[in-house]
């Protein structure tokens, strides 16, 4: 009997216990498909980066003694999607039995559960990549819920007993984010490594996608310098925790617009080999851990514990609020925006330095770090009242690991409080005063970040307020926020009107800006 193995292009788990023992009746399935080129618009470097990485695994698995069908866009173009291929190769192939990994997106989940083909037995899998048990899911996440990442996190320090003492926290506390919040001197500055790039050659991936007019958007780049395979997973893995983990912490929230390494910083970069499954996750935290122990001179726990808890918490708990709350999450506007994402976000254009240097970073690398997308761009959207569907499309397609139970979380969550606060328990907006604390775009900008109005006056002043208002009724029951209120209220009739005013004619050219 022949069985067929379907492995997705983020199931690159070379641990998967499915490789274990070598079958001659199996035959693992790698397709490039338009459904995957489309079903957003992508950055070129996106799309190289999975292809490249689906072709090196294929490899990979045939140098391992695994029959494998590696199919490209040229072998699927008649294909009209992956229900229709994978009819047509079972049929051709004469199999009995598809097995497939449960996937990590609800689109995918959707599509395999619903397929049913005469005479082929279907098989789902666990991925055997992530740390909360699919199954847990549901026990600590409820739909429409709150859940506190926190708490969520120390259950998994406690559960997987990483930086634990016993039953207490290493270091005597959970969370050292409170010692991760510093700018970067000039001496900072010019201390930033160089982050570790590789030369992958692409340009055949390339030419495919041209040949089959694929739209993209993006600095396509012949050498990619994504990791593409287990090795240069695991060697920027060794490069992390020996040149950035000592300041993955410390400077995790500043930006700098002064170096060839603004992109870049002290951060990790793993996401996509782990989006992609190259790297599994505790594969990750114990590499880290490991030389948190053998380097104590050189990285402290607020280091540590900062990285751990981006990867056993955040990562683990969007994927939770992912689960529970599909599908309707992805159609949640609860604070009703409805305009449209300016058009600089395509191409970098605009006068505003911070936007202009996130979104810039953006295109050239297909990369920027988390308080970029956080406080920059996605700040701007949410004062702005962006329509969060757009807002959606464009980060699921413009970071090389933009996946969407990883994006939809972060970006209508976390970012824009779409979700109404399952993600976050208040709305991340900030005036131009926090991108001036944390960054030194603010010297070099077109506008003024100390005024409110005016022509030069930083957009995101006044946008600030008049977010803020517009949600009022809604916003001030928190006591977190309460404060900001007292502060409009104190200010002088003719001042809060001028701002709003200001505020309005921005609102009406945001493509000018
Ligand atoms: P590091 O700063 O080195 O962090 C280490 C790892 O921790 C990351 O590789 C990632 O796996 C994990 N991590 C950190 N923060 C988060 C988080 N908030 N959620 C989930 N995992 C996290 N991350 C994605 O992987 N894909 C996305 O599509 C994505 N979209 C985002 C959209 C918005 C609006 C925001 C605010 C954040 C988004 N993130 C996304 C989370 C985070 O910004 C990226 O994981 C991180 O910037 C990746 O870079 P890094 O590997 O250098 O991370």
């Amino acid at each position: 009997p022949q069985r067929l193995r379907l492995i997705l292009g983020d199931q690159l788990n070379p641990r998967h216990s499915w490789y274990r023992q070598q079958d001659s009746s199996v035959i693992y399935l790698l397709a490039e498909l338009r459904q995957e080129t489309d079903y957003t618009r992508h950055h070129v470097q996106k799309v190289c980066a999975f292809f490249a990485a689906m072709a090196g695994f294929a490899t990979a698995l045939k140098k391992a003694g695994h029959r494998v069908l590696h199919l490209t866009l040229d072998d699927t173009a008649d294909d009209a999607d992956l229900p229709a291929l994978l009819r047509r190769l079972c049929q051709d192939l004469e199999i009995q039995q598809l097995d497939y990994q449960r996937p990590d997106e609800y689109r995918l989940l959707q599509q395999l559960r619903a397929l049913s083909i005469d005479g082929v037995t279907l098989v789902e899998a666990d991925t055997e990549h992530f740390l909360l048990p699919f199954d847990d899911i549901a026990q600590q996440f409820k739909p429409g819920k709150h859940r506190k990442m926190e708490f969520f996190y120390r259950d998994m320090r406690r559960r997987f007993q990483v930086l634990m003492d016993g039953d207490q926290p290493r270091g005597g506390k959970w969370n050292f984010d409170a010692d991760n919040r510093n700018r970067l001197s000039t001496e900072d500055i010019d201390a930033l490594p160089q982050a570790l790039c590789f030369s992958n050659k692409v340009d055949s991936i390339l030419q495919r996608l041209q040949r089959h007019g694929v739209d993209t958007f993006g600095t396509a780049s012949k050498e990619l310098l994504w990791p593409v395979n287990r090795r240069q997973a695991e060697e920027l893995l060794a490069f992390f925790c020996d040149a950035l983990l000592p300041l993955f912490g410390r400077f995790q929230d500043a930006m700098t617009g002064n170096s060839p390494h603004a992109w870049s910083l002290y951060h990790s970069r793993l996401s996509f080999a782990l989006n992609a499954k190259l790297l599994h996750p505790m594969q990750v935290i114990d590499a880290a851990l490991r030389a948190f122990e053998n380097h104590p001179e050189a990285i402290d726990i607020a280091q540590i514990e900062g990285f751990v808890r981006q990867i056993l918490g955040w990562r683990e708990y969007v994927r939770g609020v992912y689960w529970a709350n599909m599908p309707d999450y992805q159609s949640r506007n609860a604070l009703g925006a409805t305009r449209a994402l300016p058009r600089w976000f395509w191409d970098g254009n605009t006068r505003m330095r911070c936007q202009q240097q996130a979104i810039g970073q953006s295109l050239e690398f297909a990369y920027a770090h988390h308080i970029q997308r956080l406080m920059v761009t996605g700040n701007f959207c949410l004062l702005a009242g962006i329509d969060p569907d757009e807002v959606d499309q464009w980060y699921l397609g413009i970071y090389v690991d933009a996946i969407e139970w990883v994006e939809l979380p972060n970006t209508r969550g976390m970012s824009q409080f779409a979700d109404g606060g399952i993600v976050a328990t208040k709305a991340y907006s900030a005036s131009g005063n926090y991108l001036n604390k944390m960054s030194d775009y603010c010297g070099d900008c077109h506008y003024n970040v100390k005024q409110k109005t005016g022509e030069r006056a930083c957009p995101l002043n006044s946008l600030y307020w008049d977010f803020m208002l517009r949600h009022r009724a809604q916003f001030e029951r928190n006591p977190r926020v309460g404060m900001v209120y007292r502060n409009w209220d104190r200010m002088s009739k003719d001042k809060r009107e001028a701002v709003l005013d200001h505020a309005g004619g921005l609102l009406a050219k945001l493509d000018e800006l």
